[in-house]
């Protein structure tokens, strides 16, 4: 699934579109009103987290390219647009299976920028607060709550959780209070580094925990397991990612299995006993 710096780079790429006129519009999407985009100019071009954000006089288009959605500038794929724009001067604009919604013109009313963590007007305070307020949440889920961390995704988590040495089972209000400082200052650290990286192509080969199957610190195998209430793939390790649990509830009864006897990565494993509570 895209992540908030893919959304920052497809923004940039789509920079050339601002200021310009929709002559016509297209896409098979039935909750787009396309006849009424010709002749409206694009106001500005925003995202927020994993959302990309089409500003138009009279409306937003709202796209989100969920996990496998795609777009092209000047260039069409073999496949039905979602949603088409084409310009005055014959440049177009395509997303392929997106999901793509008419929001009304006023974002700043509709969106938090402050959760944004790839966004100037991202607030660290902001973020430590709404953590704070839900101290039961487990730190798997905390990374990837699009209310706190806009834009942060799967990788974040793994990657975040492994720098700052924290095991995803680890209870939000278990953490010290410097622990869940780091927490939030990594998340906007990582953000950064994952979107100079993407830049240059070489972002995967910065994984140290994501998808791996040995731990670079203890070279010890991680751990695989989909976890927490967002049930998605956790890689870490034991002995190096500290477990903070307030209280029995908090902790794990059913461990994950090593990331190395997964030779199926993109399969499912079962769904570890301390899911079904
Ligand atoms: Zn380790």
């Amino acid at each position: 699934m895209p992540e908030g710096p893919s959304i920052v780079i497809l923004r940039e790429e789509a920079a050339r579109f601002a200021g310009r006129t929709i002559v016509r519009a297209g896409g098979n999407s039935k909750a787009v009103d396309y006849a009424a985009l010709a002749g409206q100019p694009i106001v500005a071009l925003r995202s927020w987290g994993k959302h990309f954000l089409i500003q138009l006089p009279d409306r937003v288009l709202r796209i989100h390219l969920l996990m496998f959605g795609s777009y092209r500038i000047n260039e069409r794929k073999d496949a039905e647009p979602r949603l088409s724009l084409v310009f005055e001067d014959g440049e177009e604009f395509n997303f392929y299976t997106c999901s793509v919604k008419t929001l009304p013109p006023d974002l700043d009313a509709q969106y938090d920028w402050s959760a944004d963590v790839m966004s100037d007007q991202w607030s660290a305070r902001v973020a430590l607060k709404k953590l704070r307020a839900r101290p039961e949440m487990l730190v798997c889920d905390a990374t990837l709550d699009q209310e706190i961390f806009s834009g942060a995704g799967n990788i974040f988590k793994n990657e975040v959780l492994f720098r700052i040495r924290v095991h995803p089972l680890s209870a939000v209000g278990a953490l010290p209070a410097a622990k869940q400082r780091e927490l939030v200052e990594q998340m906007r650290v990582y953000a950064f580094d994952f979107l100079r990286w993407k830049k240059a192509f070489v972002l995967k080969q910065h994984w140290l925990a994501h998808t791996k199957r040995l731990c670079p610190r203890c070279e010890i195998p991680f751990l695989k397991a989909h976890l927490g209430k967002t049930h998605r793939r956790s890689f870490y390790c034991e002995r190096c990612q500290k477990l903070y649990a307030s209280g029995a509830d908090a902790r794990p009864t059913g461990p994950g299995r090593p990331a190395a006897s997964g030779r199926t990565k993109a399969r499912a494993p079962a769904r570890p006993a301390a899911e079904s509570r």
